[in-house]
């Protein structure tokens, strides 16, 4: 029998036998999750750093320890989630007993990315386990390192019978996605978000589809430079650029402009020094692949500051730029890069236009001293996810849902929010099988009699 379809028949027989529904076994699961950060944190920091030259500090909060904090949250309320939800009823239910039961989907597909390749994997991973799920995990094969301890290291504190990790790229994947699975999380660009959402279509299966874009950041003239600077040019630079909530363009007046770009320069020095190649806080872009597109997008308009790059080292200079079109390249994709293109615009009415004439982003963001400009901004546009004066904070909170809409995708996830992602929401109601006089009212043959019901 072909490995794949032995793979998922095993996956398949583990849940039918319900072994992953009891909250114990999940439990346990989530905890060898939690062991699994804990034991191997250096080979996960090492990891990290090769494939995306990531500092510890970023590799903790970004990957490590936010994996590790979803972990812990499941397990305290994994009893609350999993509790049957009372809801209200009508006359004719009074006396039964209504209520949504959340029960595992089956057997789930979780494809990830290479960007933050442990995050993307196990956050969703812990909603799934949580849900009571079996799961076939697919992270990427362009992040190698954590894609070989994730193969190797992280089915040994799993129960095998309920988890497996697949690996390849386009070709793998499209295999995949030929069998049926009852639940698909996807994470990636829009292009292969519908390749996914086609594939799921052949077998009616559920999505979710964390994809990415353009996300716009508006700064009003009414704001400190510096801090607006500091906030842009860490969240920007994070990563190497390499994050689908990261400001992709600055939209502000030309005035702002002006003030902006010494304190971007500032911040930037702060940050990582006056020669940003030997600093050690400053990551590497994860391939030849998109070095070399992103070297192309650094002739769009005009360097303002940065625009040095070394192949040698996949690095690419913090860099702004001004002065670009919006028909060039750089304000066409999504960026994925250190790199900055401030837009100007004359008003906020004209930003406001500008984001609305766009696909609706994954996260949006407005900074401004007054915050009726920022309620403006919020009220008026769609987005996935908003922050007001600052950048991708929002989707720290495990509180708030996380994912697209439009084009930056559906569905959502991060906490509770996870686990209901994961489980299908029965509607229950349980009626007595007594008092049947009741039910006379409602059959035939009917009489203005049964509208009394
Ligand atoms: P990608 O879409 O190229 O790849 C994602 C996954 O799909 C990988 O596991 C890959 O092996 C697989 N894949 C690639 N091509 C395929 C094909 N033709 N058929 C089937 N499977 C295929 O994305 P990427 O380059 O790994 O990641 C970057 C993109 O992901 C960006 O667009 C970014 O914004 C987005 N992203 C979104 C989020 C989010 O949470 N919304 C987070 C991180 C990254």
């Amino acid at each position: 029998m072909d490995p794949l379809e032995d793979t998922l028949r095993r996956l398949r027989e583990a849940f039918g036998s319900g072994r992953t529904r009891p909250a114990e076994f999940r439990a346990a699961q989530l905890q060898g999750l939690g062991r699994f950060l804990k034991d191997n944190r250096q080979l996960l920091l090492d990891a990290l750093a090769q494939d995306l030259g990531k500092s510890n500090f970023e590799a903790e909060v970004s990957e490590i320890a936010i994996s590790q904090s979803e972990v812990d949250l499941a397990l305290r309320n994994l009893q609350t989630w999993m509790k049957d939800e009372k809801v209200s009823k009508n006359l004719a239910t009074q006396l039964d007993s209504a209520f949504i039961r959340k029960e595992p989907f089956g057997l789930v597909l979780i494809v990830a990315p290479w960007n933050y390749p442990l995050n993307l994997t196990l956050v969703p991973l812990v909603g799934a386990i949580a849900a009571g799920n079996c799961v076939v995990l697919k992270p990427s094969e362009i992040s190698k390192s954590v894609e070989k301890v994730l193969a190797e290291v992280l089915p040994r504190y799993l129960d095998q019978s309920c988890l497996a990790v697949a690996l390849g790229g386009p070709a793998e994947t499209a295999r995949l996605l030929e069998h049926r699975f009852d639940y698909i999380f996807f994470t990636g660009s829009p292009r292969v978000g519908k390749i996914v959402m086609a594939a799921a279509a052949k077998h009616l299966t559920p999505v979710t589809l964390e994809l990415g874009g353009k996300n716009p950041c508006y700064v009003d003239d009414d704001c400190d430079p510096q801090t607006v600077a500091n906030r842009v040019t860490w969240f920007r630079y994070f990563n190497a650029g390499q994050t689908c909530v990261a400001p992709d363009y600055v939209l502000c007046s030309p005035e702002t402009r002006e003030r902006l770009l010494p304190a971007l320069q500032n911040a930037i020095t702060r940050f990582y020094g006056d020669d940003p190649q030997g600093s050690p806080n400053l990551g590497r872009i994860i391939s030849q692949k998109h070095f070399k597109r992103l070297q192309g997008l650094l002739g769009c308009g005009r360097v303002a500051i940065g625009g040095q790059s070394d192949e040698s080292e996949l690095y690419i200079a913090p860099t702004v730029l001004v002065d670009v079109q919006e028909t060039e390249p750089v304000m066409q994709e999504e960026i994925f890069g250190p790199i900055l293109p401030l837009v100007t615009v004359r008003s906020l009415d004209e930003a406001i236009d500008f984001i609305n004439r766009r696909e609706k982003p994954l996260a949006l963001y407005a900074f401004s001293n007054s915050s009726q400009v920022v309620q403006r901004v919020l009220a008026q546009t769609s987005s996935g996810g908003f922050c007001g004066n600052d950048g991708f904070m929002h989707m720290t909170l495990a509180s708030l849902p996380f994912g697209g809409v439009g084009a930056s995708g559906m569905g959502r996830y991060h906490g509770k929010f996870s686990f209901d992602t994961f489980s299908h929401h029965r509607a229950c109601l349980l009626r007595s099988p007594g008092m049947e006089k009741i039910n006379d009212l409602r059959y035939p043959p009917y009489s203005p009699r049964n509208l009394r019901v």
